[in-house]
C-alpha cells in the first residue's frame, strides 16, 4: 500500500492526491480545486503531520494550482517541494509586498528595470521613483539579479537532493516555465515578458526557432514606446564584434549583442560569473537579459544580471563555492544554496545542509587579510552561534574538510 503521508502528497477537499498528478492534470482537477477552495479554503500538504496549509491559487485564465503558505515554508519536510529556508536565510526577505506580491490569483513582480522605453524622451532605465516605504528598509522593487535569484529559488534549482539525478537544462527549463505560469512582471504576463531558452534537440529545432521569432516580433515599437523583454539562458561564450560583444547562449543559435561599455560593467558587477576561473571545474553561468529589437532585427542587450553556477546549475558565489557544491553533491549531502538577491551586503551562509537536525552550515573562506572580509567572517560566526547549528568551515588554502555524514562511507565524484 502507498503511504498516505510524505513529500509530494496533497489533500484536496478530503481526497489525497500526488502533487505531480495535480500539476499535470490541473484542468481535470479543477472541480476538486474549486470545492477545496470553497469548502476548506486551502489545501493541505501531507509531508508531515499535522498537515500544513497550502494556498490554492487560480490565475485569471482560470488555471488552479497550490503554493506554499506564506511564512510556513520552514515547517515542511526538507524534501517537500514547499520547503523553504528559515527567515533570514534568503535575500527574499528584504522586499516589500509591493515588490513581490503573492496573491490568490498569482504573483506580481515590480521590476526596477522598465520593460518599455518612451520614444519621444531621453531614455530612462529605471522605473519611476519609489514611494517612501512604511516598511523601513524593505526594497520596493526587484532588480535583475533579484529576479534571477527569485526564479531560481521558486523553481528549487538552489536545492540539491539525493533522489534527483544530474540536473540538466531540460529540467531547469521545465521547472522555470512551470513557475512562470502565474507570474506577472511590471503588469505583463511572463508569456510576453520573459523567454526562457528551451533545450535544443534536432526534433525541437523548428519549434524553438518559431518561438523565438514570435517573442522577437512582440518587441519593438508599440505606439510611442519601445517594448523590451527578458531572456533567461546559459552563456556559452562572449565573442568580440566590431561594435561590442555577442553573447552566445547554450541551446540557441541566435546570439544577443551588447555594447562594450555594458559588457565591461556587467563583467565588473558579476566578476565571478565572467571571471577566468568560472570556466574551470565545469562551472557555467546563467544570465537574465533585458533585450530590445534593433532596427535590423537583432536582439540587443540593454541590461543584464549574471550568476555563476556549477555544471548542474547550483548557484555559487565563487569558483571555490563551485568546488564545495560539487564536493557536497559527491558526498550525497542534501543542501540548499541561500541566495542574496539584490542585497550585496546580506550575511547568509554559503550553504545549508538539510539532512541533519538542526540544519548545519558550510562556510568557504577564500580571502585573507582584508579587513572588510574578516569583519564579515566574524559577523557570520556570530550568526551561527545564534542559530545553534553545526558549522563546517573550509579555508581554501587547506584541503577540503570531511563532508560525509558520520557513519557513511566516503565520497565519490558525481557522474
Ligand atoms: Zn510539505
Amino acid at each position: 500500500m502507498e503511504p498516505t503521508t510524505g513529500p509530494g502528497r496533497i489533500q484536496l477537499a478530503g481526497r489525497t492526491v500526488q502533487l505531480a498528478w495535480l500539476r499535470e492534470h490541473s484542468t481535470q482537477a479543477a472541480p476538486l480545486f474549486a470545492r477545496a477552495r470553497a469548502e476548506v479554503g486551502h489545501a493541505r500538504c501531507l509531508c508531515r503531520l499535522p498537515a500544513l496549509r497550502l494556498v490554492i491559487r487560480c490565475t485569471r485564465a482560470g488555471r488552479y494550482h497550490v503554493a506554499g503558505w506564506p511564512g510556513e515554508g520552514e515547517q515542511h519536510d526538507p524534501n517537500c517541494p514547499f520547503h523553504k529556508l528559515a527567515p533570514g536565510l534568503s535575500g527574499r526577505d528584504r522586499y516589500s509586498t509591493g515588490a513581490i506580491r503573492e496573491a490568490d490569483d498569482g504573483v506580481f513582480i515590480r521590476l526596477a528595470t522598465s520593460l518599455t522605453s518612451p520614444l519621444d524622451q531621453p531614455e530612462t532605465r529605471d522605473a519611476p521613483p519609489e514611494e517612501p516605504s512604511r516598511d523601513a528598509g524593505a526594497r520596493r522593487s526587484v532588480g535583475l539579479l533579484g529576479l534571477l535569484h527569485w526564479l531560481w529559488e521558486q523553481a528549487r534549482l538552489n536545492v540539491s537532493h539525493l533522489q534527483e539525478g544530474r540536473l540538466t537544462w531540460r529540467t531547469c527549463h521545465a521547472r522555470l516555465c512551470h513557475q512562470l505560469r502565474d507570474i506577472t512582471i511590471n503588469g505583463r504576463s511572463t508569456d510576453e515578458a520573459l523567454y526562457v531558452v528551451p533545450p535544443f534537440t534536432p526534433a525541437a529545432a523548428d519549434a524553438n526557432t518559431a518561438a523565438l521569432d514570435a517573442f522577437r516580433a512582440r518587441l519593438g515599437r508599440h505606439g510611442m514606446t519601445e517594448r523590451r523583454a527578458l531572456i533567461l539562458g546559459q552563456i556559452k561564450d562572449v565573442a568580440p564584434t566590431p561594435y561590442g560583444v555577442a553573447y552566445r547562449l547554450a541551446h540557441q543559435r541566435t546570439p544577443l549583442y551588447a555594447r562594450d561599455a555594458l559588457h565591461a560593467r556587467a563583467a565588473r558587477s558579476y566578476r565571478h560569473a565572467f571571471g577566468k576561473s568560472a570556466a574551470q571545474h565545469g562551472a557555467t553561468r546563467i544570465a537574465l537579459f533585458v533585450v530590445e529589437r534593433s532596427p535590423k532585427g537583432h536582439l540587443s542587450v540593454v541590461d543584464l544580471a549574471a550568476m555563476l553556477t556549477t555544471g548542474t546549475y547550483m548557484p555559487a558565489d565563487s569558483s571555490y563555492e563551485v568546488v564545495m557544491a560539487d564536493a557536497l553533491a559527491a558526498c550525497r549531502r542534501a543542501f540548499i544554496k541561500p541566495l542574496r538577491y539584490d542585497s550585496a551586503d546580506a550575511v547568509l551562509p554559503d550553504f545549508v545542509l538539510t539532512d541533519v537536525t538542526p540544519a548545519a552550515y558550510v562556510e568557504v573562506y577564500g580571502i585573507h587579510g582584508r579587513e572588510s572580509y574578516d569583519r564579515r567572517k566574524a559577523e557570520k560566526r556570530e550568526f551561527y552561534q545564534r542559530q545553534e547549528g553545526q558549522l563546517i568551515e573550509w579555508d581554501v588554502t587547506q584541503p577540503l574538510p570531511v563532508l560525509a555524514r558520520s557513519g557513511w562511507r566516503g565520497c565519490a565524484p558525481s557522474a
